[in-house]
């Protein structure tokens, strides 16, 4: 039987993209190996969203493809992003490849790897997955992506998603919900809802309610410990308040949104082509904070975007300091061929730019900790996903406003009571630092 290990990079959506790889390639009776050297087939899942990320993704096929001149792999696969952007120059380039897909072709590996066929299968991206098509959960058994629309129809002037990904489509509700009902069924407590905009599922679809009414449908699971909502769209009528009063006061619904704001002045989310100005962005965020306390808002911002002189970036460090998220992440923009923004005028250098990030790291740091410290003797539910590496003896896990990855973690002291991954406890904290959370079992 041959033997075939994937490596996934990039995103959360993208590891879906691999677990259904996965699934079809066990399907067809493939065995997974977690070393390239114990691997007949090696299947690279690419990301190339922005330059980082592209030289990531081939620093990894270059290795692989010595794994490959050495005889210790038969065959290189690369899919996903990267042949998706830059097409056949590609196959040009890096020889040892022996076969490219794009988004939306890597169902065409399996029959592929049987029957051979063209090196180069990049079409449209119009793939869309479903709860029928097989799939291996990689990361814990107890917590799940789920993926509920695919691509993007925003214009946003810095994101080459749309061009990678196609136009923006939702899953049908049905199957979304039947997917859920399968993996709670193989053990999943966890879902995390994900798309490049969660904000607009199902305004493509003819089933009214979208995000709302599918969160009213997977409340109603059984076994359904908690559902999160990543990725949304700043915009406030993509908020309406049946949405938030469910995700602040649903038990199954984590009090948690993540939405990527990138910046509040105008100019800026103008030449980003945002399609909400600063005060609407700024007053979405005061009016959740202020009618729903309960909800833990998480961002990402961007810093660097041509044009953003003092002024501009003030204005989003003074937002920031008074906003206090509970989580944030700063990028540097990435000027990109292809992208509207990358032929833009007032170009920032990265040395500022890498000073602004710093910066507002810095403020959040200190208003994280702060945030968490005023959590120290409370007790609060936390799901256990594995025993912690640091400190030794200890659990680890997430409260319901830590998303898997990119937020930080509760240890928990488990002295007396041996909880299992995928449990929620009752954690009471007893120390706190900005990222991360230390408590015992109450
Ligand atoms: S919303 Fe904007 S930044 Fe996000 S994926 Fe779509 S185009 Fe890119």
């Amino acid at each position: 039987m041959e033997k075939v290990c994937l490596i996934s990079l990039g995103c959360s959506k993208n590891q879906v993209d691999s677990e259904v790889i996965l699934g079809f390639l066990l399907q067809d009776g493939l065995v997974p190996v977690s070393r390239v050297e114990d691997a007949d087939v090696v299947i690279v899942n690419t990301c190339a969203f922005i330059q980082e990320a592209v030289q990531e993704s081939i620093g990894v096929i270059l290795e692989v493809a010595k794994a490959k001149e050495k005889g210790t792999v038969n065959r290189l696969i690369v899919t996903g992003c990267l042949p998706q952007r830059y097409g056949e120059e590609l196959a040009c380039e890096i020889p040892g490849v022996d076969l490219w897909t794009g988004t939306g072709d890597f169902p065409q590996i399996p029959p592929w790897l049987k029957g051979g066929g063209p090196k180069v299968l990049i079409g449209r991206p119009l793939y869309l997955y479903d709860h029928q098509t097989p799939r291996v959960i990689t990361a814990t058994l107890h917590s799940a992506y789920v993926k509920i629309s695919e691509g993007c129809s925003h214009p946003c002037t810095f994101c080459l998603i749309p061009q990678l990904r196609g136009e923006y489509r939702s899953r049908v509700m049905d199957s979304v919900i039947q997917e859920v009902k399968n993996l709670v069924a193989m053990g999943v407590v966890e879902v995390n809802l994900v798309a490049q905009d969660t904000t607009a599922y199902g305004t493509d679809l003819v089933e009214e309610g979208g995000l709302w009414r599918l969160l009213t449908e997977l409340i109603g699971i059984r076994g359904l410990g908690w559902a999160r909502v990543l990725y949304t769209y700043p915009h406030p009528s993509n908020f309406p308040s049946s949405l938030l009063e469910m995700i602040a006061r649903e038990e199954k619904v984590c009090p948690y949104l993540d939405i990527p704001i990138q910046h509040v002045n105008d100019k800026i989310l103008r030449r980003m082509g945002r399609r909400a100005s600063g005060e609407e962005i700024k007053g979405l965020i005061y009016r959740i904070k202020s009618d729903y306390p309960e909800i833990h808002l998480r961002t990402t911002l961007m810093v660097g975007f041509p044009g953003e002189g003092e002024g501009e970036f003030k204005e989003l460090f003074d937002f920031v300091q008074g906003a206090e998220f509970t989580h944030l992440g700063v990028f540097r923009y990435s000027p990109e061929e292809g992208t509207k923004a990358f032929r833009m005028k007032g170009k920032v250098s990265s040395k500022v730019a890498e000073e602004r990030a710093a910066q507002i790291m810095e403020l959040q740091q200190g208003i994280s900790w702060r945030r968490n410290q005023g959590m120290v003797g409370s007790v609060i539910p936390v799901l256990v996903d594995e025993v912690s590496v640091e400190p030794d003896g200890f659990l680890q896990g997430r409260a319901s406003f830590q998303a898997p990855e990119v937020d930080g973690v509760v240890y928990i002291n488990n002295e007396g009571t041996a909880p299992r991954s995928g449990e929620i406890v009752g954690v009471k904290i007893t120390e706190a630092g900005p990222y991360d959370l230390v408590g015992k079992i109450e």
